[in-house]
């Protein structure tokens, strides 16, 4: 099975629309698919209707913003009710603070000689309740203060750098129970890509699993192989079953295609099997 359960519309920080995303997906293969914009299910019906008219299957998805131990965890929900109330409420206050950090950033970026910054970003934003880091790194590209974004998130946008303002997302609980209560899975998404201690980590697979967290993204587009095996061991370890999916933004930054991943490592139990009557 062809599955790729993440990928980001116009509707977060990808550049293309979620009908243009369902043909590239099909066209690559995938069989299965879900969009998953960051804290925001906007796209859902016209994700749904163009899986369908490009004959793929289709699962319901977002990747909600989570802090844990002070570092911002991704928990990516699949297969939920995309009309359940406390999921649509959850998603709205946890978007809420976006412009006020947006423009915080902003005023970090002209104190070293970048002005403009929050103007800029929102020339690249589709939802105007979801301006991003992504959309600020588009904006330092396009003025020539980096080459591309990698180089933007090293020298600027993350903690210790200009532009990088912390903030308090949802909480762990509250995501995994927003997306189980609709009757969907949580999945901890990329989780090669925390600076967590062993510890931490630890804490992070037993919490989630406590709170009702099922799955773990093991093939991602920001794992390498090792990390794919490494995170194969720790779904076994836990218990947790396998999401796959590339985390494609847009042709010119994405490096892993949409349906461009390799197979589940054997032995592990693909999420999509648990979400078989979810499937539409
Ligand atoms: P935000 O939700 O505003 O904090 O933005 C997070 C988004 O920034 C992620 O979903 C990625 O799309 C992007 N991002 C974060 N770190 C990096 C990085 N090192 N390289 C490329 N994109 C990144
Ligand atoms: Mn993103
Ligand atoms: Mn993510
Ligand atoms: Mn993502």
């Amino acid at each position: 099975m062809n599955a790729d359960l993440h990928c980001h519309s116009v509707v977060s920080d990808g550049t293309l629309t979620p009908e243009e995303l369902a043909e590239r997906a099909a066209g690559n293969g995938v069989e299965l698919w879900a969009l998953t914009d960051h804290d925001e299910i906007g796209g859902q019906h016209r994700a749904a209707a163009a899986a369908r008219a490009n004959g793929m299957k289709y699962l319901t998805g977002t990747e909600i913003s989570v802090t844990f131990a002070g570092e911002t965890v991704h928990i990516v929900g699949l297969g939920f009710d995309a009309g359940d109330t406390r999921m649509l409420e959850g998603l709205t206050a946890t978007r809420g603070g976006r412009e006020a950090r947006a423009r915080e950033m902003a005023a970090q970026l002209a104190q070293v000689g970048i002005p403009g910054a929050y103007e800029g970003a929102l020339k690249y934003v589709g939802n105007p309740e979801l301006i991003s880091r992504t959309h600020f790194a588009r904006f330092l590209v396009e003025v020539g203060a980096c080459k591309d974004t990698p180089e933007v998130f090293r020298k600027y946008l993350t903690e210790g750098k200009p532009g990088y303002v912390p903030h308090r997302w949802a909480s762990l609980k509250d995501a995994v129970q927003w997306i189980t209560l609709g009757g969907g899975i949580a999945v901890i998404a990329h989780p090669a890509r925390y600076k967590f201690t062993a510890n931490e980590e630890y804490a992070l697979f037993s919490e989630f699993k406590a709170h009702g967290g099922r799955g773990v993204e093991v093939v991602t587009g920001s794992h390498t192989a090792a990390e794919a095996t490494r995170y194969a061991g720790t779904a076994k370890e836990f218990g947790l079953a396998a999401s796959r999916g590339s985390d494609f933004h847009s042709p010119d930054e994405s490096h892993t295609d949409l349906g461009k991943l390799p197979p589940l490592p054997e032995g592990l139990t693909p999420v999509w099997e648990l979400l078989a009557d979810r499937i539409r």
